[in-house]
């Protein structure tokens, strides 16, 4: 693969911030609840870390989120809401 830059652009600024939470959870694809990744047929287990809404890296599967192949999704986040446990 090979990239050609015929037009350059200057790039004014670039403005960098935080999302909260709430901002977050509405943009991401996926809520991850497991650490797990497949199931013992080898499929993507929902809501596991290779969630099928995050994108895909199996060639001839489809994203679930976009509809798109590996070669042209370019991946979604999910997010894991933090787990709070009380230590005695
Ligand atoms: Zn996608």
């Amino acid at each position: 693969m090979s990239y050609t830059f015929s037009r350059t652009k200057l790039i004014d600024k670039i403005k960098f911030g935080l999302l909260s939470p709430d901002e977050i959870r509405k943009m991401a694809a996926a809520r991850i609840i497991t650490a797990d990744t497949y199931d013992e047929d080898g499929l993507p287990i929902p809501s596991g870390l290779m969630d099928q809404r995050l994108g895909t890296i199996e060639p001839g599967q489809r994203c679930q989120t976009c509809g798109n192949l590996v070669s042209t999704c370019m991946g979604h986040f999910g997010h894991i809401d933090r787990i709070n446990f009380n230590c005695k």
